[in-house]
């Protein structure tokens, strides 16, 4: 393999890319071969333009190949690489360090950064190479541990530091604090709601997916927010994970700790939503990784894309392909819905008459069933607060629990998981397949007996059944518990019961 590697991207990977350049006599040409798209042909600008910045002006037939030649490249990540490939080839420097280098080139030899720094820092490791980046990118990088990095403002300084003439810069470390800041709205400013302040805890501390339905205005929405702020911090691992898909985008990664939370309308496209078009890129549902995807209004939602979300909700990935190949991204999404009851909005509310007819309503609530609403584990009603009821829990001496109780109790349940369930590489109890939820989620005669006979009630599929078996395990972590008994079991199908199976 040869010293100058850059990179490209598949997915959430970064795969290397030997830069090699030859110059011959003749009339000045560049040429890229190595099928690269258009942003790479673009990049032959920028590269002259930065060459000619720091004194080198190129003459005679420039050659760069790319390989290997069968992978798509695209993107401004190669400029570097391809620069560094020249100043090589004129004798500008004579030694480049056996290296990953990526970056984009302004104009006047400046370096932009660039996506997919995260990747490249894995690949580095993976290689046992060290990594140059633009500084714009030195902060994501930090926090990949066990990687040899170092960054650069400019291509002239790189050239200075590969030449020994300055001392290399490495990136320099980053702290991240263990807890992230308290986030808007706080579960302080939720007024009553106690089953939707109680079903918002088991969400976030066992990761179960959440289903809100109440008329507008009872808060369903301030309540999905206020989830945010009580989830617990990422851990290390799931704090890379999520970096790679940002940093996959190029999007800025100073969250911290803080999980992803994502709202997606339902306006949006399958793309936008699931990820792929031309670029293969992630889509929301990986943005939302470790975190919230929060669909409101999620009647309004066309059926394709709801059916589309199903096989990242359950598989926790999702594989996107297109002529240019296949890639797949993580998708472990806490998944929170919000609706209104009816279509006019007002059914069952204490001060509105609902205005729909029963065919109405038999029709509205065909769109609370299917293969998402049968995987919400959570489901509950939010009803409007009469004016007096809002009053009287508005009582400042009695303030509501702030997010950061309700945090508290979150993060010690969710340790519980972690310590149970890290001999398989899960982290929480929602993530459990279906045979550790029957080797593991055992259950006492008495206990299974009254699951049986509630099954049997409610018409409870084997799924439904297994999906009240997890909750039940996260309330009693909650609880602090062992075994999981009769009242965490009649607690968990008591938030099943309104809607799917
Ligand atoms: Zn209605």
């Amino acid at each position: 393999m040869r010293n100058i590697l850059g990179v490209t991207l598949r997915g959430v990977e970064a795969l290397p890319v030997e830069v090699e350049v030859e110059i011959t006599g003749g009339l000045f040409a560049i040429s890229i071969i190595g099928m690269p798209d258009v942003a790479v042909r673009e990049s032959r600008e920028r590269v002259r333009a930065a060459l000619r910045y720091l004194g080198l002006n190129l003459k005679g037939r420039i050659s760069v190949n790319l390989a290997p030649a069968d992978i798509p490249k695209e993107g401004a990540l190669l400029d570097l690489p391809i620069a560094l490939g020249m100043l090589h080839a004129t004798s500008m420097i004579s030694e480049c360090p056996k290296a990953l280098y990526m970056g984009e080139l302004a104009l006047d030899g400046r370096l932009r950064r660039v996506r997919g720094a995260v990747p490249a820092a894995f690949l580095a490791r993976e290689l046992n190479i060290p990594l140059y980046v633009p500084v714009e990118n030195a902060e994501e990088v930090a926090l990949v541990k066990g990687v040899n990095a170092y960054c650069a403002d400019s291509l002239s300084e790189l050239v200075l530091m590969l030449k020994g003439e300055i001392e290399p810069r490495p990136v320099p470390p980053v702290y991240i604090p263990e807890m992230p800041e308290n986030s808007e709205p706080d579960f302080a400013d939720v007024k009553g709601q106690t089953q939707a302040r109680r079903a918002a805890e088991i969400a976030a501390a066992g990761h179960h997916n959440l289903l809100l339905v109440g008329s507008p205005g009872s808060g369903k929405t301030l309540i999905a927010k206020a989830l945010a702020g009580i989830l617990p911090p990422l851990t290390d691992d799931e704090l890379v994970e999520t970096l790679l898909v940002r940093s996959t985008l190029g999007i800025e990664t100073t969250t911290g700790r803080q999980r992803p939370f994502r709202t997606v309308h339902f306006t949006a496209s399958t793309v936008s939503v699931c990820g792929g078009g031309n670029n293969l890129k992630p889509g929301e549902v990986s943005l939302a990784h470790r975190g919230v995807l929060f669909l409101d209004e999620y009647t309004e939602f066309k059926r394709d894309l709801t059916e589309s979300l199903r096989g990242p909700i359950e598989d926790g990935q999702i594989t996107v392909s297109r002529a240019a190949g296949t890639v797949t991204y993580p998708s472990r999404v806490l998944l929170v819905l919000a609706a209104n009851p009816c279509a006019c909005g007002y059914f069952g509310d204490p001060l509105i008459p609902c205005k729909c007819s029963s065919f109405d309503i038999e029709r509205y609530r065909r769109k609370l069933s299917g293969p998402i609403i049968d995987r919400i584990d959570l489901q509950i009603n939010v009803p409007r607060l009469t004016p007096e009821e809002l009053l009287s829990f508005t009582d400042k001496n009695n303030p509501p629990e702030s997010s950061a109780v309700i945090r508290e109790r979150v993060i010690k349940a969710r340790k519980i998981q972690q310590e149970r369930w890290k001999e398989f590489g899960l982290v929480c109890n929602a993530e459990l397949p279906e045979k550790l939820v029957k080797k593991f989620l055992t259950l006492s005669d008495e206990e299974h007996a009254y699951l049986v006979k509630m099954a049997e009630k409610f018409n409870l599929s084997g799924r439904g059944l297994s999906r009240v078996l997890k909750v039940s395990r996260t309330i009693a972590d909650l609880a602090g518990e062992e075994n999981i008994n009769t009242k965490h079991l009649a607690e968990a199908l008591m938030y099943r019961q309104v809607y799917g199976r």
